[in-house]
């Protein structure tokens, strides 16, 4: 394979040469007998290569490819190796207006191997029309496999995050969750809940800056995992965020401003914090809280085995909120069937009209996905209920969020969907 011939008939942009200026370029070249229109696009955070403008490979700055799309569909590669398909369809049942269902799949490990060739031929063709050229060399040199066995000796798989937070530098401060009983709810499951000691936190921060390198500028905000991490006693989460701004200050690749605000996710039962603790937090870096409150009916959070209540996830954001925090409610449709429905959704809606958000805070809307096999799987059928199914969620998601009484953005919260099937870290 030649990768000395640069490009004698591609558009390029004379200003915009070079990565080093933190400056961003393109370079195209046209069609010709069974060559495809390619397209090289670079700035600082990533790098693009466009087939005929239906291929769109996406690389980060370490040249780890970040997602490609092909076929109808985009895949994309976690930093465990694993690749995610999401595809989206519209039901063709449906009479609502843009109705789109998107659908994630894991590929096994055979599919993903026919996809990691599949980007190799593209970056040798690139290399081969292109000539060598600084936006190339990391995605070429980029070795697949070691890198995501790097990654697999610095973090667990990462399970779950809010949509917002998926580029993101996770911290694994926590191992688990402390409560873990949650009968729908099959993240943790298997662990035995752990917080990590301030030195082997300080080491995992660490080595997880020295991985993603380069990439760090490609990522902003730091999320604390795993599960309820917040959830921990105040005096080692202060501890934690200090060693947080320790490595991260020392560290190169991490500018500073992208990586002051930490988040995590916090359930609404297990801490009661004073609000001079979470104002004492809020000082130290921690941003905006993801709260899993899944229902505002007792009935619901007790099929759910979720402790907690309307009452206790109201004042808790109430305290959140005075502290100076942003919030995430996450709430679920589709609980407790569709004998619970009608219930769940008028006490859902009006424990959420109390609470005091912005438009610096989002509510989230997570459609229900049984997990088959779960505890959850098997009450439901004991109990007789009814599944709604994918459109019954979506028609509860469209009628909570009619039942909303804030103000629209940008004067009150963002409503989204968050959606676990789109979700690969
Ligand atoms: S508290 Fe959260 S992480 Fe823990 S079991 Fe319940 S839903 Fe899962």
């Amino acid at each position: 394979m030649s990768t000395s011939r640069r490009p004698d008939h591609g558009t390029s942009c004379p200003a915009t040469e070079s990565l080093a200026g933190q400056r961003g370029g393109f370079l195209e070249l046209p069609r010709a007998p069974r060559q495809p229109l390619l397209r090289l696009e670079w700035e600082p955070e990533k790098t693009r290569l466009i087939r005929d403008r239906l291929e769109i490979l996406t690389f980060d700055p370490a040249g780890r490819l970040f997602s490609f799309s092909s076929q109808g569909s985009i895949w994309r590669r976690g930093l465990d190796g694993r690749v995610l398909e999401i595809s989206h369809n519209v039901d063709p049942q449906t009479t609502m207006p843009a109705c789109h269902f998107h659908e994630g799949r894991v590929t096994g490990p055979e599919e993903a191997e026919k996809w990691r060739r599949w980007v190799e031929g593209v970056l040798a063709e690139a290399l081969e029309r292109f000539g060598p050229h600084p936006a190339l060399e990391a995605p070429a040199r980029f070795d697949w496999k070691a890198d995501a066995e790097a990654f697999l000796d610095i973090y667990r798989p990462v399970g779950i995050l809010p949509p917002d937070q998926y580029r993101s530098l996770v911290l694994q401060l926590t191992w688990g969750c402390a409560y873990n009983r949650c009968t729908f709810c099959d993240f943790f499951k298997k662990d035995t809940f752990r917080l990590k000691p301030p030195d082997e936190f300080r080491e995992h921060l660490r080595r997880a800056t020295a991985f993603f390198g380069p990439s760090l500028r490609g990522r902003k905000g730091v999320f604390l995992g795993e599960a309820n991490a917040v959830g921990i006693p105040t005096d080692p989460l202060l501890e934690a965020l200090a060693i947080v701004r320790e490595v991260l200050a020392d560290c190169p690749e991490a500018e500073p401003r992208r990586f002051e605000k930490v988040c995590s996710f916090l359930d609404t039962f297990s801490t009661d914090r004073t609000l001079e603790e979470w104002q004492a937090l809020h000082r130290n870096g921690l941003d905006r809280l993801y709260l899993g409150m899944e229902s505002g009916s007792s009935r619901v959070l007790k099929f759910l085995r979720k402790p907690g209540s309307a009452d206790l996830s109201v004042h808790l954001v109430e305290r959140l909120k005075k502290a100076g925090l942003r919030v995430g409610p996450i709430v679920m449709t589709g609980v407790g069937g569709q004998e619970m429905a009608e219930e769940h959704l008028q006490e859902t809606a009006a424990m959420l009209n109390r609470m005091p958000l912005g438009p610096e805070d989002r509510i989230y809307v997570s459609e229900f996905l049984t997990v088959p096999g779960s505890e959850y799987e098997a009450l439901a059928r004991q109990a007789g209920l009814h599944d709604p199914g994918r459109m019954g969620c979506r028609l509860q998601s469209r009628e909570l969020r009619s039942m909303l009484r804030f103000a629209p953005p940008p004067h009150g919260p963002a409503v989204a969907l968050y959606d676990v099937r789109q979700f690969i870290y």
